[in-house]
């Protein structure tokens, strides 16, 4: 398997796509809502269909990482 395209959402990976510029981070599923980063190079609409990106490929990169969801993640295995 081999992802070739972001907007692949169909694993409901916990994805974050991180603004080079200013460090923020938005998570992929915004609800069908355009959300900026801080600083305003990024920006990211999607939901359970499609993930659109907008602002320069460069300045962010996809993150993928636990959401977290509650407070006690750690565990001893
Ligand atoms: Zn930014």
């Amino acid at each position: 398997m081999f992802m070739t395209k972001i907007t692949e959402t169909k694993n409901k990976k916990e994805i974050y796509f991180k603004c080079k510029k200013c460090g923020d981070e938005i998570y992929w599923n915004t609800n069908k809502q355009m959300i900026h980063c801080k600083c305003g190079a990024l920006g990211v609409d999607g939901c359970e269909d499609y993930v659109r990106l907008l602002g320069d490929e460069k300045n962010h990169e996809e993150v993928m990482r636990e959401r977290k969801t509650e407070n006690n993640l750690t565990k001893s295995i």
